[in-house]
């Protein structure tokens, strides 16, 4: 974790005892080996930075927890879908679970092979499907009978055969935040073991469809085993029963969901060895192959935004400060009232202090962090937001008229920008004023 180490040592210039350190606007917060205040200033702020080793680590990690194990890594694209980080995964062997054209894109754009590819989601269309199945994705997790029977027309119609996983809801409770929680039953997804079971007595009277998958993911930031041990023995209960019923199961699709380390001292993610050995212990009599969809655990920790101060504004009871980072640019705080260490890159010497760290953006939720005790800060002072890699980027918008942020990936001392800052005409490109007046 020497990748990791680094980054905390530039974070830790004031989260811990940053006076000892000696890390100041005069010596370097190093990240992937590349020192922060540089980067900032030739990229400039805000701009979200990847380390290229920390997701190497983290899939090397994965990787052989699950050795020995006839498994398939299938990164979910969500959780940051920039075309090099895919790249960086397919090139270590790495698929992805797609739940849009847009996502299937950018896969095989990054070099994923289609048959590496899972499609999931509750809303796929007919022109999603005929599109996936064009290009050959390895199997679509279906999430609904009526999406089941547009597979089959749709395969049918092109003449090919489409390979799908169930989706099981096991309804049970994830225990992490309600908006990603996924596995209850009164959540949109999958469905219920009873109405899974109906599939497949009826699969043999599908001719374009091969039904030989189950799939589960109960929800997101999962720090406790349980969980998982509880959905996984209901879906391995459910395969077996399936097996016994003379319906084979080729591939377990367990889903994604394990938690990372937002707060330091407060999250203690699963680790990999014990979620494999769960898995191993729970499929130990299963013969097909496993699929995981890690998206937040591959990323998340690998990612920093980087902000500048624009001001520090006394408030009655408190202080604001305000930088050129917003909500549009990382909306979990706002979304989920996440928390994300929020270190100033500044020397030892600060006195203490505790702000309302905010945006620009003309919102209340705006707001990073709420009376977050940290050094003093002044105008024009750098500011790494940790654990920014997942879901942070990839759920930017341009609300308030602010172009996307520049992307930067680091590896070893060197970096290269992934998405250049967003130009003001970049940001209007499509819109118009009215020219013709079209008749429906
Ligand atoms: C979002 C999602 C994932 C990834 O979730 P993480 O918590 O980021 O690991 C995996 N599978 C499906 C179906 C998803 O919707």
């Amino acid at each position: 974790m020497q990748v990791i180490a680094k980054a905390q040592q530039a974070e830790g210039a004031v989260g811990q005892a940053g006076a000892s350190r000696g890390i100041g606007r005069e010596g370097p917060s190093l990240f992937d080996g590349v020192d922060l205040h540089a980067l900032a200033a030739q990229v400039s702020t805000p701009c979200h930075a990847y380390s290229a080793n920390a997701i190497r680590e983290r899939i090397a990690g994965l990787q052989s927890a699950f050795q020995g194990l006839d498994h398939r890594i299938c990164y979910a694209v969500k959780a940051n879908s920039n075309v090099a980080i895919l790249q960086l995964m397919a090139h270590h062997g790495v698929g992805a679970d797609i739940v849009s054209l847009g996502e299937l894109n950018r896969a095989l754009l990054a070099g994923i092979p289609a048959e590496h590819i899972v499609f999931s989601g509750v809303g796929k269309t007919t022109e999603e499907i005929a599109s996936a199945l064009a290009v050959g994705v390895w199997r679509f997790n279906v999430e609904s009978l009526d999406e089941l029977q547009l597979l089959q027309e749709v395969a049918q119609r092109h003449g090919v055969c489409a390979r799908a996983a169930a989706r099981i809801n096991p309804d049970v409770d994830a225990r992490t935040h309600e908006k990603i929680s996924t596995g209850k039953s009164e959540n949109k997804f999958g469905v219920s073991i009873d109405e899974a079971r109906r599939w497949f007595a009826n699969a043999g009277s599908m001719s374009n469809v091969l039904l030989d998958g189950l799939h589960a993911h109960i929800g997101s930031q999962i720090l406790e085993l349980e969980p998982f041990r509880e959905a996984l023995t209901r879906v391995e209960a459910f395969r077996r029963e399936l097996v016994d019923a003379g319906h084979p199961i080729a591939s377990v699709d367990i889903g994604g969901g394990l938690g990372v380390c937002y707060r330091k001292g407060v999250d203690h993610p699963i680790p990999a060895a014990e979620y494999a050995g769960l898995v191993r212990v729970v499929f130990a009599e299963f013969q097909g192959t496993l699929v995981l969809e890690p998206g937040r655990y591959l990323v998340a920790e690998a990612g920093i935004l980087l902000t500048r101060v624009i001001r520090v504004k006394p408030g009655v009871d408190r202080s604001f400060l305000v930088v050129d980072a917003a909500m549009n640019d990382l909306l979990r705080p706002s979304l989920y009232e996440a928390w994300h260490e929020i270190v100033p890159l500044v020397g030892g010497d600060r006195e203490p202090a505790r702000y309302d760290v905010v945006g620009p953006v003309c919102e209340t939720g705006d707001t990073f962090a709420r009376g977050r005790a940290m050094a003093r800060c002044e105008a024009g002072d750098l500011l790494s937001i940790g654990s920014t890699g997942a879901y942070g980027a990839s759920m930017a918008s341009t609300y308030n008229s602010r172009p996307l942020a520049a992307e930067v990936l680091l590896d070893d001392g060197r970096y290269a920008v992934i998405r250049r800052r967003q130009t003001m005409a970049e940001m209007i490109a499509g819109e118009q004023l009215p020219q013709v007046w079209n008749e429906t």
